[in-house]
């Protein structure tokens, strides 16, 4: 199976997972997601503030390259939630498959955790004091969201979403 098969039944099974939660995990799952989405915004802001789309632009996106497994399941889920299925490509390497040499195909607040979260060195010498403190405790609010929404679902939703499929497919090959 390749990337984008993995990548069609990761979402399939998604939408039997989420159409299975109890009007009770919805409405939990509901909160922690516009936490998570929230906090994203939040901490894209900050980034912003210090120009960084300047150094961006110099350094031609280098973090973006081979980003396919930076979407975990929790992302997924709201990117499902909200209707925001990005299209991909998994044939462009290495620009990410979820976007383009012109950037990420993600509003901020549903781009992946981990790449809200990935700070450079050219980025982290910008940064002021304050920032710094904005961006470990937004951190901190991320991961706790993952922790939160995994224990509520009962599913490890950090993991990143090819790898799940991956793992669904071995315990349920009927795709
Ligand atoms: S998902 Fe978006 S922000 Fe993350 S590596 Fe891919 S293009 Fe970059």
């Amino acid at each position: 199976m390749d990337d984008q098969q993995l990548w069609h039944l990761g979402l399939s099974r998604l939408k039997a997972l989420y159409s299975g939660f109890t009007r009770e995990t919805e409405l939990g799952f509901a909160v922690l997601l516009t936490r998570y989405c929230q906090t994203k915004e939040a901490l894209a802001e900050v980034i912003a503030e210090i120009d960084a789309s300047s150094v961006c632009h110099q350094c031609g996106g280098q973090c973006c390259l081979n980003g396919k497994y930076r979407i975990n399941v929790f992302d997924s889920l709201a990117l499902f939630a909200r209707k925001s299925i990005p299209s991909v490509n998994f044939i462009q390497r290495p620009v990410c498959p979820y976007g383009s040499q012109d950037g990420c195909s993600m509003e901020a607040g549903l781009r992946p955790a981990d790449c809200i979260l990935f700070i450079c060195d050219a980025i982290n010498e910008k940064l002021s004091p304050q920032s710094r403190m904005i961006l470990a405790s937004g951190e901190q609010d991320l991961r706790e969201c993952i922790e939160q929404a995994s224990r509520l679902t009962g599913v490890r939703l950090r993991t990143p979403l090819l790898l799940w499929a991956e793992e669904q497919k071995s315990i349920n090959p009927k795709v």
